[in-house]
């Protein structure tokens, strides 16, 4: 992996491995197993990772005070807050405590803004890793019809922003659940980007022929021949649109382990760009 290479090339160059730091509030099981995914990720490729686990009854007040220490600890190149978190807690607050100069899940407004006008610092790792899936795989972005459909902060509004700069050029259009047809702007893509968390959202009369479709949703169907009683799929039917399409990401698979290898990327980032690294 490219990153491993990198780490590699940091540290022989006598500098300590970049440091990671994931916050984990209550015991959501998705979180747990994405966390894990993570750490296991980061470990292979020499980061130095660890979680911190912390009881859903943490209070506001306490989170942002963790979340102050790693701050201030020269020994954190990054920081990660896995969402969603309890009720109880402002998430906004809470991304926006992380110092943006740590904040690898490209979250904090101070980022968020910086990828909007074009001059990114961490790129959120999904947005991240589409973008990475798609040069990777000589797609043809300027000029191109891309459709997004969910404008999450986390996904949809980032990838859209990031297709429609000056180094992508695709004509972007954003598509919503108060969106009036969304087949009408389905069917015009030549980039598909779904992130909305619904199965088979997206069927095969909803895309044209020779579209690249990215699938970001990860959900749970009941699969009764599983061992554990579901299996995961994403927002487009697969079987039905893979025939129509040049190329398409399957779920589990595609934008997943990009997701995670482009976390560990701006972890790295984080430690070589610190203003205190060694
Ligand atoms: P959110 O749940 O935050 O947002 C979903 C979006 O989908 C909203 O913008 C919503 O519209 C829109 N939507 C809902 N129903 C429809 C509909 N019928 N037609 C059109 N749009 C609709 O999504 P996330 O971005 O957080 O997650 C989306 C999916 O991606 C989830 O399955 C999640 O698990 C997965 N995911 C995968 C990642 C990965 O690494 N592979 C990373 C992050 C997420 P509105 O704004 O109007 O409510």
């Amino acid at each position: 992996m490219e990153v491993q290479a990198d780490v590699s090339s940091w540290t022989a160059a006598g500098h300590r491995p970049p440091c990671l730091r994931v916050i984990l509030v209550g015991d959501h099981p998705a979180s747990a197993s994405y966390v894990r995914g993570k750490r296991k990720a980061a470990a292979e490729v020499g980061i130095d990772s660890e979680t911190l686990r912390r009881p859903d009854t943490i209070t506001q007040d306490e989170l942002l005070a963790l979340i102050g220490e790693l701050n201030a600890d020269d020994a954190v190149d990054g920081i990660l807050v896995q969402l969603p978190l309890p009720e109880h807690i402002d998430a906004d607050a809470v991304i926006e405590a992380v110092d943006p100069a740590k904040d690898v899940d490209g979250f904090h407004p101070e980022n968020t803004g910086r990828l909007f006008i074009g001059a990114p610092r961490f790129i959120p790792a999904t947005p991240f890793g589409i973008m990475e899936l798609l040069r990777r795989s000589d797609v043809v972005i300027e000029g191109a019809e891309a459709v997004v459909v969910g404008r999450s902060n986390i996904v949809g509004k980032p990838i859209a922003s990031l297709l429609g700069q000056r180094d992508a050029n695709a004509t972007v259009t954003l598509c919503h659940s108060r969106t009036r047809d969304l087949a009408l702007h389905t069917r015009r893509a030549d980039i598909l980007i779904a992130a909305v968390g619904r199965p088979n959202l997206i069927t095969a009369e909803m895309v044209k022929t020779g579209v690249t479709v990215i699938d970001v949703g990860i959900n749970r169907v009941d699969d009764a021949s599983r061992e554990r009683g579901y299996r995961l799929v994403g927002d487009v039917d697969f079987e039905q649109v893979a025939p129509k399409a040049a190329r398409i990401t399957p779920v589990p698979g595609g934008v997943g382990p990009m997701t995670i290898a482009m976390l560990l990327r701006n972890t790295l980032t984080a430690a070589q760009t610190s203003p205190v690294a060694t």
